[in-house]
């Protein structure tokens, strides 16, 4: 069994099953009518399937070494601006992130899967998860019993930083960990006319904003990365008056556990040393929501063997600092996320994931379902 080959074959039933998905977007945990489609081909095609929400898990093949493969269905409160004819039908909701091609890459692969299945050497287990998009909708899968019994996982996700059909494999840290914080920080408010009868938090707020932006130039090691962003500000209603209080919150990102404590620290003790200086007090909520997306080294390693073994063009994928759910899977199961190439100039497929024009090279799509193939019969 060739799995391009096979791949190819239906190739035009991928993009059929990808604009269809495409068409009709569903937000994480919302994903009824995608999730039913899945549902119904799989049982069709002789899965043992299990419902997790708006999650499938389907088995199939013969007792022994399980190997996982897992695609996201979820879409994202975008409004598409491409002028296309399998455009988002649904307002303000848009598979900005590609996560129709992984399903429809995954569908592709579990009927090849199926159609072939007294040659498969092993077990296949496909995951279609929910709520990638800060849903942690693989946390909700593995507490359903997704990792049971699997000793490898693989995902794919298909990437604007990337050439179209080039596969990016990376060993190790991949992918950053995340973290949130919610700061309130309470003065006392007043007359805009009489600052000095007040404690103003808008200042204070000025202040630690400023020395935030210090914990990754001054006290990270430089060698090492980190992020620490403030993504919003609130305080007050007039233009006349010190407000009481000022909300913020915002994003870190780290690949290892030392950053993460350290950036932690550094935004209590910088927070707390600003308002003690400046008699005011605060509340700080700040918390990890997923960690860092590290591939096992032999599991990259196998998947560079397999594309290459299927005459794809393989490249080393630089780290992001973007985060994916999938590192829940890859804390409890060696496996691979692995980034597939769908930049294509010509076609003007060049806006960033996210984007209301981000588009996938649909040419590729045979290609992830060749390799997702591949991997299920290599394993062994
Ligand atoms: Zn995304
Ligand atoms: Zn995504």
């Amino acid at each position: 069994m060739n799995p391009l080959k096979e791949a190819l074959k239906i190739k035009d039933q991928i993009i059929a099953w990808r604009r269809d998905f495409h068409m009709h977007p569903e937000l994480g945990y919302e994903e009824e009518r995608t999730s039913k489609i899945v549902e119904e081909h799989l049982k069709e095609w002789g899965y043992r399937t299990k419902r997790v929400g708006t999650g499938i898990i389907a088995d199939i093949g013969k007792e022994g070494k399980t190997v996982a493969l897992r695609a996201d269905m979820d879409a994202l409160p975008v409004q598409e601006e491409n002028d296309v004819p399998y455009k988002s039908r649904v307002p303000g909701k848009m598979h900005a992130c590609g996560h129709d091609a992984h399903t429809a890459m995954l569908l592709g692969a579990s009927k090849i899967i199926a159609e072939h299945k007294e040659e498969l050497p092993n077990k296949v287990r496909l995951i279609f998860q929910p709520a990638e998009e800060g849903g942690n909708g693989a946390l909700k899968m593995i507490e359903d019993g997704a990792l049971k019994g699997v000793d490898a996982i693989f995902g794919l996700h298909v990437w604007m930083e990337l050439p179209s059909g080039i596969v990016g494999i990376r060993e190790g840290p991949f992918m950053a960990g995340v973290g949130r914080f919610d700061i309130e920080i309470e003065g006392k408010g007043g007359h805009g006319a009489s600052p000095h009868e007040t404690i103003d938090p808008v200042p204070i707020a000025a202040q630690v904003i400023l020395a935030f932006q210090t914990i990754i130039s001054r006290n990270l090691n430089p060698l090492e990365s980190g992020v620490v962003s403030v993504g919003t500000i609130k305080a007050g209603e007039a233009f006349n008056v010190i407000p009481e209080r000022v909300y913020m919150n915002g994003t870190y990102r780290f690949f290892t556990q030392e950053t993460k404590k350290l950036i932690e620290k550094r935004i209590e003790e910088v927070l707390k040393g600003i308002v003690i200086a400046n008699n005011a007090s605060y509340k700080l909520k700040i918390e990890e929501v997923a960690p860092p997306t590290i591939n096992d080294s032999s599991m990259a390693s196998l998947t560079k063997r397999v594309a290459q073994k299927l005459g794809l063009k393989v490249e080393e994928v630089p780290k992001s600092m973007g985060s994916e759910d999938f590192s829940f899977y890859l804390q409890k199961v060696p496996g691979a996320f692995i980034a597939l190439g769908i930049r294509n100039e010509e076609k003007r497929i060049i806006y960033p994931h996210h984007h209301p024009k981000f588009n996938v090279d649909e040419e590729v799509l045979p290609l992830g379902t060749a390799l997702e193939v591949g991997l299920a019969f290599e394993i062994v």
